[in-house]
């Protein structure tokens, strides 16, 4: 459809980047990248209004989000092969985007965008890999644009920029450098190499929630625990902080978290601080093995929500006091771990407890934490006790009573009370 409202309006219209490269490499890939050489929201508004859905645009970039999800049923009758595609087969939206070129003022500065051509709109990409464009226009349809080498370096396995400033325009693609490299089984190319020792200091400068995007994309590829070796590799981790560093011996506990299904026994919260329960376990296990004062420095550097701060903190002071306790009774356990996130405790057992501590926070995982006896504050109130904090230790003590096994009906708890 695209491609013959483009022709229509004799624009050029390529598909580019991410999805061509993963076409070479027989990698299925669902991220559609168009660019047209003009003007691309005159195009997407010819889409609209011929076959409907919505657009976001934003005429700074020249680019327009076409929005397709609520006419996917009707956009299929339009496709090829008779009842071949489902609606479920089109994505939710497409991104059009002027062919442009972007200048930066200053090393990490964000990019003043120009207009320009399919060939300089590749330049400003990370990767030769990347640059690499099918175009969809009329007669057009099918050819293949390599400007700058994308496919020599594609069948060498080579991830290389495309000149000498482009980590020093944007040091995040130090990052994913190593992110395609090690998600192809790649090599970063020789010279990239050098560029990246020579613009690793510039890391330092890049925001956190940069960095934590890149990291984040990282963590969610089969290959993270080789990524994050390979950053630490090339020095790329400490340059972010000093204290920040990455073993192989860590890797099957990240994995674990990554991939292992969370135990549906523990209740655990969707998320924490805005982040997925499994990304949020994930950064905790890396960021627990550094001794506290570092944690809490990396946690800050990269301005990780205050639960993931409570949570290396929590989980210091437990990996300390449990092993303390000998023979605990269960309501020492309970007022160690109670207020402490349910995923920060999933960490410590994924990180790996003694065979006895391990016990002991299987019990309160999945007894004691929701024990609790039948009297609530407006009881106390009804027995004539006056509010205030005297409450909380009698409900408490009395909590501790159920747990420790001193009551175990409530007949026995009224006698406890009175
Ligand atoms: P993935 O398969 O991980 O989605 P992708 O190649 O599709 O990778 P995107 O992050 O979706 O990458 O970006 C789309 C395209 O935009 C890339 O192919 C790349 O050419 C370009 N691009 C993205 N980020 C940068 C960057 N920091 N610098 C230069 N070009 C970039």
């Amino acid at each position: 459809l695209i491609a013959a409202q483009a022709y229509e309006l004799r624009k050029p219209v390529y598909i580019v980047g991410g999805f061509v490269r993963d076409l070479i490499l027989e990698r299925p890939s669902f991220d559609f990248d168009v660019v047209v050489e003009g003007n691309a929201i005159n195009l997407a508004k010819a889409l609209e209004k011929n076959y409907g859905g919505h657009l976001v645009s934003h005429s700074r970039f020249g680019t327009a989000k076409w929005q397709i999800d609520d006419v996917r049923a009707e956009l299929i009758r339009y496709l090829p092969g008779d009842g071949h595609f489902d609606a479920a087969d089109l994505p939710e939206s497409l991104d059009l985007i002027s062919a442009r070129t972007e200048f930066y003022e200053y090393p990490t500065a964000l990019p003043t965008v120009e207009r320009s051509s399919i060939k300089l709109d590749l330049h400003r990409r990370d990767f030769t890999i990347n640059t690499l464009a099918l175009r969809l226009d009329g007669r057009h349809y099918g050819d293949l644009y390599d400007y700058w080498g994308g496919m020599n370096d594609l069948r060498r396995g080579s991830v290389r920029v495309l000149h000498s400033l482009s980590f020093v325009d944007d040091p995040t693609r130090m990052l994913r450098a190593v992110r395609f490299e090690q998600r192809f089984h790649f090599r970063i190319e020789e010279r990239t190499l050098e560029l990246i020792a020579e613009a690793t200091d510039l890391l330092r400068q890049v925001s956190a929630d940069r960095l934590r995007h890149e990291l984040d994309l990282m963590l969610s590829e089969e290959n993270a625990a080789a990524m994050l070796a390979r950053l630490d590799e090339l020095g790329l981790l400490r340059a972010i902080h000093p204290d920040f560093i990455w073993k192989n011996e860590w890797r099957e506990r990240l994995e674990s978290a990554l991939v292992k299904p969370l135990p549906a026994e523990w209740d655990l919260p969707d998320s924490a601080g805005h982040m997925p329960a499994r990304r949020f376990i994930a950064y905790l296990l890396w960021l627990m093995q550094f001794p506290l004062e570092a944690g809490l420095a990396v946690a800050n550097r990269l301005r990780f929500p205050r639960p993931m701060l409570q949570s290396i903190q929590a989980v210091s002071l437990i990996k300390q006091t449990l092993p303390a306790l000998s023979s605990p009774r269960p309501s020492q356990v309970v007022n160690e771990l109670d207020g402490v996130s349910p995923l920060a405790l999933y960490a410590l057992r994924l990180d790996g407890l003694a065979p006895n501590l391990e016990i002991l926070l299987e019990q309160y995982i999945h007894r004691w934490r929701k024990i609790h006896p039948f009297t609530g504050g407006e009881d106390l109130n009804r027995l004539g006790l006056v509010p205030g904090p005297a409450y909380r230790q009698i409900l408490t003590q009395l909590r501790n009573a159920w747990l420790d096994g001193e009551i175990s009906s409530p007949e026995a708890e009224q006698l406890w009370l009175s």
